[in-house]
């Protein structure tokens, strides 16, 4: 080989190693360039992110026709919405937690899975139909009721001008059926409150894991839709005396109860929210539910004696269809012991004899066969450890 094509050839090897170096770069760069451009797409989402306005969570309250909703935004008042056109109509349903647009005026997205508990828990009555004239028997409780719950909403001034504080929470007690909903009912109606109920038993039950936050809700709920009557009952279930807090569902229902007694503390005497509690087991109660400024006016409601039974079997036969020659006073004679609400059932079977007897209006034999037949399913309850008819 001559000396020329000897560094010729080297020359080339040369190049060629240049080439093979070049390449391995560019592929590195394209490797370098895809991982940066992975990079900049991540941060643009991010800042996308931090940019957009944020969606709003609410409830929907009422699905209005194809396009529209009402619903509760978390951060206000009740909304009338667009239902944007992508949205599965049949998962709108009262309670669903939905995802409005940043103005607030579309849902854009039904979040998964999820009602909310609180909505789930609560018994909401804008103007319930239960006057203090529909309740027999309870002239006294009436009374105390219309002084520490009715007039305190009414007439606040009075109670600053004076100088007291009424109590904020109330305590019914007394046997199942007796009429404790019926006052606190009357109550919301005769203030114009809206009435708000919720069983404590379904915190324990029902709503476990989540009492101490519903609890939470429902009072913030009824300041914002203040006057507001919050009925809660069986207050037993979460204010039952503390017991040793073995199991976490103990702890869970001690929890509730905090809450609670947070709840009630943290408001004005004189506040347009009044709580009403209830239960048939007043020995159980925790004391500190019944420390001043909590549920420091407790109010029993007996079951009722003759002249209440009376009054409650007229009342009663103001609905139902009763003969004129019906002894209503011998009936409550002969049902000593029952409550309002058996009464109710005594009432309900006599109108079904008179309805086997292709009557329309109930007879004295139909309310006595009643009274027999009530008092057998009483019996019979009892036998079984059960109290309410
Ligand atoms: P519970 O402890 O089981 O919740 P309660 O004491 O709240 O019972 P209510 O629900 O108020 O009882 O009453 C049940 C039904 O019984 C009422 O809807 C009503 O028809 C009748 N009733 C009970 N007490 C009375 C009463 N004093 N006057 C008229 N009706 C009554």
């Amino acid at each position: 080989m001559s000396i020329s094509s000897a560094r010729k050839s080297r020359h080339t090897a040369s190049l060629e190693e240049e080439v093979e170096y070049l390449r391995e770069r560019v592929r590195q760069l394209s490797r370098i360039k895809a991982s940066l451009e992975k990079d900049l797409d991540y941060y643009q989402k991010e800042v996308e992110k931090l940019m957009s306005p944020p969606h709003i969570e609410a409830v929907v309250l009422e699905v209005l026709d194809q396009d529209r909703a009402v619903v509760k935004s978390t951060t206000g008042p009740n909304l009338i919405v667009n239902i944007a056109s992508g949205i599965d109509r049949d998962k709108l349903r009262p309670g669903t937690i939905v995802a409005l647009n940043s103005r607030g005026s579309t849902i854009i997205e039904v979040l998964p899975g999820r009602t909310d508990p609180m909505v789930k828990a609560m018994e909401v009555i804008e103007r319930p139909n239960v006057t203090f004239k529909d309740i027999g028997g309870l002239e006294k409780q009436i009374e105390e009721l219309y002084e520490v719950v009715v007039l305190p909403l009414k007439k606040p001034d009075l109670f600053r001008e004076i100088g007291i504080e009424p109590p904020k929470g109330v305590l019914l007690h007394g046997p199942p059926g007796t009429g404790k909903t019926m006052l606190a009912k009357a109550v919301a109606r005769e203030t114009n409150a809206v009435f708000i109920r919720v069983v404590a038993s379904e915190f324990v039950n029902k709503f476990i894991g989540e009492g101490a936050r519903i609890v939470r809700e429902v009072f913030r709920y009824a300041r914002r839709r203040a006057p507001a009557i919050i009925f809660i009952d069986e207050i037993d279930a979460i204010g039952s005396r503390r017991v040793e807090l073995g199991t976490s569902g103990d702890r869970e229902v001690q929890r509730t109860l905090l809450q609670l007694l947070a709840e009630i503390d943290g408001f004005d005497p004189l506040s347009d929210v009044k709580v009403i509690a209830a239960t048939n087991r007043i020995d159980l109660l925790d004391p500190a539910l019944l420390r001043p400024g909590r549920f420091d006016r407790i109010i029993e409601v007996p079951l009722p004696d003759k002249r209440g039974r009376l009054e409650i079997l007229k009342i009663l036969a103001r609905t139902a269809r009763i003969s004129s020659d019906v002894d209503l006073e011998y009936i409550a004679r002969i049902t000593e012991g029952m409550s309002g609400a058996e009464l109710k059932a005594v009432v309900t079977e006599a109108g079904y004899y008179a309805i086997r007897s292709n009557r329309s209006i109930i007879t004295m034999d139909d309310m006595l066969d009643a009274v027999k037949k009530v008092k057998n399913r009483i019996k019979a309850r009892q036998r079984l450890g059960l109290t309410s008819i």
